[in-house]
């Protein structure tokens, strides 16, 4: 008969009774000791390992971050390019023959006879 019901006390409160047990380390906690963090109860130590650990995973995803950049620079860049050479087409066309073209156009020989 006795034995079977342990009233845990609170691991930081030994005067408190726990109400619920932190389910990462197994040890009892009261109320006030627990934060709640994805739908579990987790002790204040529980919950800075595990915040700890999220934050080191973020700095993995950090890795990531400068390809992501150089991937959206280069589409920018890419965007910008292209715009820009349609723009110059677009502006060479309404000109009707674009001063660039002439130095890059044929050459004429000057003393032909
Ligand atoms: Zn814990
Ligand atoms: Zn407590």
């Amino acid at each position: 008969m006795t034995g079977a019901v342990v009233h845990q006390r609170c691991w930081n409160h030994a005067d408190r009774e726990a109400a619920c047990r932190c389910p990462a380390c197994g040890r009892g906690f009261c109320r006030e000791c627990v934060t709640e963090h994805a739908g579990r109860l987790l002790c204040a130590s529980c919950l800075s390992r595990i915040t700890l650990g999220s934050r080191a995973s973020a700095g993995a995803s950090r890795f990531l971050r400068p390809a992501v950049l150089a991937c959206a620079g280069l589409a920018l860049g890419w965007v910008l390019f292209f715009t820009a050479g349609e723009a110059l087409i677009a502006l060479g066309e309404r000109a009707g023959a674009p001063q660039g073209a002439a130095h890059a156009g044929p050459k004429v020989p000057r003393n032909h006879p």
